[in-house]
């Protein structure tokens, strides 16, 4: 049956709403397919606005994998602002894909990628615009099966209400196998309704039901165990992990947005996963084991990505790009090739210890040398070896050194507050960093200018970490901290004015906390902060967190336990984890040891380098890390450029 547009009847609300070209699709490389032709449709969504949601790489991959498919349609939807919303609702509008604004309930896949757990409430904004109930137990075969995704949905528990299912990992393949089982399933005419299709996806091992799970609590509060409420159902569900990302480049037609958004460039994943044990990064932790893409396949995605958008920025991106086993030959190669052109680079995430000039100079070739950032994450040496950050303050003041004698004038330092053992002490040594660093960078310049901004973060423990049985700090103590450290900052006249500091209070962190490591009882707080008004969470315009401390107080005394015991208890090592029938790969005892190890300030090699050590992941996965050196180069190395050079090319800032 066809499916009309409602653009029509979203047209005219338009003018009187902010940024109405985010609504209208039709961007360059957006694909809109005839609805009737398809056998299975896919509406994808970011829960965030369309500024951040359309360059995020996750959802543009699955997009143009499932459009690729002659069968298979996929169109996109993002988180609406409330004066959009508020006239939807008025004027009858359901939520409805940029691509065709085609009504979200005609879909029958709904999939959500999250980055953060403050999108969850966006995600019930959604549903209920989308005329789909809120409850998965409420939603019959007419409405879209929902389906969670994304690093910060690796502990679906809370949203276990609201979603059908959640794919762990990689989604290359698994939205493929998705879509194969209910295409099957509608072709026999939909056999069993929507139990049967979900049984189907949850007996392949990789699709998480969580309706199929009961979880029994003990009287004070903690979980006794999670097991399966039915056959064909598996005890444990392991994560998705692609492992030959040549043979998935994507994306090749990447989407160039109409409106402005966070990041006006063209990214090509350059590796997977992170084993250097930053025992806070869940991303490095839940994307184990290391995949290197090869020089060859970057080099041609980054002549078909530019070639599709006339972008003029490219981003290698991975956790931490400096990494890559051959980084040195791809942006040298890259820089050859695009001289002349108007073709920046930039390697978004980039570590201290791993940062090099030369590499800097590579990127910067011609151009302007702008703000460097680096992320010791930890004030102190003593907090950086329990955080398992291996970088010395004596290898920053020689990094930033080497990079203030090239002709940079600024540095950026992120931090993070509220660490597992950290005291004011630690804190404190920030400003030391920073000072030290603004000495550096005058002495070897001989110049006044020199700056130094830091920018602190609140320390939330994840789920899959060594630090998921780690207590959370207050947001008082983080804001006491804080205030110290900029005092610190400021009694110095001469050094503190060349520092800037950038932080946010701890309040959002604890919130993000609760829902990080938070269980199903969680979803009944998030339920009641969203009826409440609570919308776009992860913006602190928006953000309210009296509305999360009282929905907390108004809904878990019933089940014996509050925000504290969520967020600042520290857990015991035989707890039952609410994500634990949750296969990461990680070996719990080798989590447990690292927590230890934590405790005991000792350090853990990256496996890269050195013998394993057990994690876990290599052997659970059946695979194991894949890096180079291939010794190949970037192929063609003529220079792209021809003729005369539109501008020099540009310098991109090095952000960890
Ligand atoms: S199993 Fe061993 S090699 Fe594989 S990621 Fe873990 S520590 Fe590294």
């Amino acid at each position: 049956m066809t499916v009309e547009s409602v653009f029509p009847m979203l047209e005219p609300l338009l003018p009187r709403v902010s940024k109405p070209v985010q609504y209208v699709g039709g961007e360059l490389n957006a694909t809109v397919k005839d609805w009737d032709a398809a056998a299975v449709r896919w509406a994808l969504m970011y829960p965030d606005a369309y500024e951040v949601g359309v360059p995020n790489q996750g959802v543009m991959i699955l997009y143009e994998i499932l459009n690729e498919l002659p069968d298979v349609l996929a169109e996109r939807t993002y988180a609406v602002w409330p004066d959009l919303e508020a006239l939807m609702r008025e004027h009858g509008v359901p939520q409805f894909t940029v691509d065709g604004h085609r009504p979200l309930a005609a879909f029958d896949l709904m999939g959500i990628s999250f980055a953060t757990e403050l999108g969850y409430t966006n995600m019930l904004t959604a549903l209920d615009l989308g005329g789909i109930p809120l409850h998965s137990v409420d939603r019959t075969d007419e409405h879209p099966i929902v389906v969670s995704g994304g690093h910060a949905a690796f502990n679906p528990e809370p949203i276990a209400d609201f979603i059908d299912c959640a794919v762990l990992g990689d989604g290359e393949e698994a939205v493929l196998e998705i879509t194969d089982i209910v295409r099957a399933w509608k072709a026999e005419g939909c056999p069993g309704g929507r139990d049967e299709v979900l049984t189907r996806l949850a007996e392949t091992g990789g699709v998480y039901v969580p309706r199929f799970y009961d979880v029994e609590y003990l009287p004070d509060g903690r979980i006794q165990r999670v097991v399966p409420n039915r056959e064909r159902v598996p005890y444990r569900v392991f994560k998705r992990t692609t492992m030959d990302l040549d043979a998935w480049p994507y994306p090749k037609q990447p989407l160039v947005p109409l409106a402005e958004s966070v990041h006006e460039r063209m990214s090509v994943e350059i590796f997977r996963g992170c084993t250097r044990g930053c025992r806070f990064c869940q991303a490095g932790m839940i994307t184990r084991p290391v995949r290197e893409r090869s020089i060859e396949g970057i080099g041609a995605m980054v002549q078909r990505g530019l070639e599709a958008t006339g972008f003029e920025e490219v981003g290698l991106l991975s956790l931490s790009s400096a990494d890559h086993s051959e980084i040195a030959e791809i942006t040298k190669g890259l820089a050859d090739r695009y001289e002349g052109t108007n073709t920046g680079l930039s390697l978004p995430s980039t570590r201290v210890d791993a940062f090099n000039v030369d590499l800097a100079n590579e990127l910067s070739r011609g151009g302007r040398r702008s703000g460097l950032t680096f992320a010791p994450e930890g004030g102190s040496e003593r907090l950086r070896r329990v955080i398992n950050k291996m970088v010395s303050e004596e290898d920053l003041i020689r990094t930033v050194s080497t990079a203030f004698a090239n002709g940079w004038r600024q540095v950026k330092l992120y931090f993070m507050c509220g660490l597992p053992t950290e005291t004011d002490e630690d804190v404190l040594q920030i400003a030391e960093m920073a000072k030290n660093v603004i000495r550096a960078g005058r002495e070897v310049s001989g110049r006044k200018d020199i700056r130094c901004t830091i920018s602190i973060g609140g320390f939330v423990p994840k789920p899959h970490t060594p630090f998921q049985w780690a207590s959370q700090c207050d947001p008082d103590t983080v804001d006491s901290r804080l205030a110290k450290l900029r005092a610190a900052i400021n009694s110095d006249r001469s050094l503190g004015r060349n520092i800037g500091m950038r932080y946010h209070d701890g309040k959002p962190s604890l919130i993000e906390g609760l829902l990080s490591r938070g269980d199903r009882r969680i979803g009944k707080v998030i339920e009641r902060v969203w009826r409440e008004g609570g919308r776009f969470d992860g913006w602190s315009e928006h953000f309210s967190y009296y509305r999360w401390v009282n929905a907390a107080e108004a809904e878990l005394p019933a089940f014996g336990v509050d925000l504290a015991w969520f967020t600042t208890r520290e857990r015991e090592e035989l707890e039952v984890l609410p994500w634990e029938h949750l296969d990461s790969g990680l070996d719990k005892e080798w989590l447990w040891a690292d927590w230890q190890d934590a405790l005991d300030e000792r350090e853990q090699d990256d496996c890269r380098w050195t013998p394993c050590f057990d994690c876990g992941v290599c052997p659970a996965m059946g695979t194991d890390i894949e890096v180079g050196p291939t010794g190949r180069t970037l192929l063609p190395l003529t220079p792209v450029g021809g003729g005369s050079p539109v501008r020099n090319p540009s310098l991109s800032t090095l952000t960890n």
